[in-house]
């Protein structure tokens, strides 16, 4: 079993879906998480109340770099160390090509793809001193394989690909790892109003997955029992593709 005992994580995103359920998992897992959130201060409040000792929320727009930088200063100056980061915050903006909007392009490459680089450059610094680390990416297998009225959503995914095995080359020498995890179709508000049904039957599990299953897919990746393994994509889909 793997074990986040002593370990620091931070989360973007962690109120709800699949960020909460990271958030959830590291805390089972032993670990602290500081999670960010937008807009949903009372959910961030209830969320922090169950382990106030382990847990710190933060506003934020993952798209604001200075506030990234107050963030991980703040986690740092409470909790002394950072061993983690997961990308989590996302949002989709679909339209066929045609009628994509130069602003629906924007929204989404800079929240799934500016964000991530944000982050990732905010927590280098610690991880750089403290020789080690763990970023994990949650992607999409749309990045993979792309999907009609997700060319904006597709590009920042696969971007986010091309970002996590970049970065891992880059700092692999100094013992931080850098993962994607591409889910496919997870029962979360972002899946809410599409057409499930449909879906199921291009799943050879024959089911939606549960944010709760990409979460342990991450928890074990930010543990040191994944300590081997960095610049990779895990796809947790059902079988999909
Ligand atoms: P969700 O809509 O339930 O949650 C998204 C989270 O991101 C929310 O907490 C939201 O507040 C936060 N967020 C969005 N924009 C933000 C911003 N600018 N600044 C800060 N936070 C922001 O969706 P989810 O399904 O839990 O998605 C989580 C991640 O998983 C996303 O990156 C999404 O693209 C990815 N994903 C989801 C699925 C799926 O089927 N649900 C599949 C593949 C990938």
């Amino acid at each position: 079993m793997f074990t986040l005992e002593g370990k620091t994580i931070l989360v973007t995103g962690g109120t709800r879906g699949i960020g909460r359920a990271i958030v959830e998992a590291v805390l089972a897992a032993g670990g602290r998480v500081a999670f960010t959130y937008r807009g949903s201060q009372e959910l961030a409040e209830t969320l922090v109340a169950q382990a106030p000792e382990r847990l710190r929320s933060y506003q934020a727009d993952v798209t604001d770099a200075k506030r990234a930088e107050a963030i991980v200063n703040d986690i740092l100056q409470v909790w002394k160390r950072l061993d983690g980061l997961v990308n989590n915050a996302g949002i989709t903006q679909d339209n066929l090509l045609l009628r994509m909007t130069e602003a629906q392009w924007d929204a989404v490459l800079n929240t799934n793809l500016k964000g991530p680089f944000l982050y990732t450059k905010a927590v280098l610094k610690p991880m750089l001193a403290q020789r080690s680390g763990s970023i994990v990416n949650i992607s999409s297998i749309v990045g993979l394989q792309g999907n009609p009225g997700q060319a904006n959503y597709a590009a920042a995914k696969a971007g986010l690909i091309a970002f996590t095995r970049s970065v891992a080359r880059e700092i692999g020498s100094r013992n931080i790892r850098v993962n994607a995890i591409a889910p496919g179709f997870i029962r979360t508000d972002m899946t809410a109003n599409l057409p499930a049904e449909e879906w199921r039957k291009t799943i050879p599990l024959g089911r939606l997955g549960e944010p709760q299953e990409v979460a342990a897919l991450c928890a074990f990746l930010l543990s040191d029992q994944a300590a081997y393994i960095t610049g990779q994509v895990f796809v947790i889909d059902g079988g999909m593709i």
